[in-house]
């Protein structure tokens, strides 16, 4: 699952946009928090480009709007 939500790359530490990267539920959170990101390169080595369609549908999720969802 695409991050819907910006944040830094655990394993990189650079910063991941919305969908330009995984997100990870943590079975203990730590400082709260429950989820971590990790990008899309350290992953699976590729690279995100900003038109790639997985990159629009985690912006979707991620503003609510699923209309017009059908992918
Ligand atoms: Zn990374």
């Amino acid at each position: 699952m695409r991050n819907r939500f910006p944040g830094y790359c655990y394993k990189c530490g650079c910063r991941v946009p919305t969908g330009y990267g995984f997100f990870e539920k943590l079975r203990r959170p730590e400082n709260g928090r429950k989820w971590r990101v990790q990008c899309v390169r350290c992953c699976d080595g590729r690279d995100v480009r900003p038109w790639h369609r997985e990159v629009a549908r985690a912006e979707r999720l991620r503003d609510g709007n699923t209309e017009g969802g059908a992918l």
